[in-house]
């Protein structure tokens, strides 16, 4: 099946981008930082700790993830709950940042993206997409953007939901979280050598996703 793996570091604009690239593409689109999340709630609502190997074990061997789509939109299960409304606070994805650097965590999700790609078309983006989920993926993008750029994007969307919040912590924030992400001995966040670079820094959505449809046009796969 066509593929798409757009990898980044956190606020770069890789979801809303993706899911414009992927109704263009007619393919599903596949957040698997939503699955990282959904595995880091159980952590936190079980009062397990991620840097205990045996609090791994037992989390990897309880928990079943899974996906759907209600009208286009991804849900994600957890244990047969719909979790989607509570993935995305700063808690959740504090541990998911934590709790993902672990292999069995990692071990566990792989085959379940791997298998959503081979049964649909596929827009798929996270940090290991392209270097390590779909290495054969059709076409692979990394997509940035200057720290300071992405904490000017955070801060508008924090402040248009009435949250009171800080710029230069917010942008600290990223910047350490970029550390992480990209020092980690596990899935490092890191650029495929066969990916297409695109800083959005100074880029208008439309203008990404026109970028990123030409590159696929010029595939056989997404032709
Ligand atoms: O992209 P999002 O912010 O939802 O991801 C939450 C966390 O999950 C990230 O900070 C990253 O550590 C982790 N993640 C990952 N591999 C992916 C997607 C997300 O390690 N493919």
């Amino acid at each position: 099946m066509a593929s798409v793996a757009i990898d980044g570091p956190a606020g770069a604009g890789k979801s809303t981008i993706a899911k414009l690239v992927a109704k263009e593409l007619q393919a599903i689109y596949v957040d698997t930082g939503a699955m990282y999340r959904a595995i880091a709630i159980y952590f936190l609502q079980e009062h397990l700790d991620p840097e205990i190997p045996e609090d791994v074990e037992k989390v990897c061997a309880e928990v079943d993830v899974g996906i759907t789509y209600e009208n286009g939109v991804q849900q994600v299960w957890l244990n047969g709950e719909n979790v989607t409304a509570r993935l995305r606070t700063e808690e959740v994805g504090n541990m998911a940042s934590v709790s993902s650097a672990k292999q069995p965590v990692r071990d566990k999700l792989l085959q379940l993206q791997r298998d959503m790609a081979l049964t649909h078309p596929v827009v798929m983006d996270g940090r290991d997409i392209g270097t390590h989920v779909l290495p054969n993926a059709d076409v692979k993008i990394f997509l940035t953007a200057s720290s300071a750029e992405r904490a000017r994007r955070r801060y508008e969307e924090l402040t248009q939901k009435g949250e009171v919040c800080d710029i230069q912590q917010i942008e600290a924030d990223i910047v350490k979280r970029d550390l992480q992400d990209s020092t980690r001995d596990i899935a490092p966040l890191k650029q495929a050598e066969d990916a297409f670079y695109l800083d959005s820094s100074e880029l208008k959505i439309p203008e990404v996703v026109d970028i990123i449809l030409k590159k696929c046009r010029e595939t056989k796969a997404w032709k």
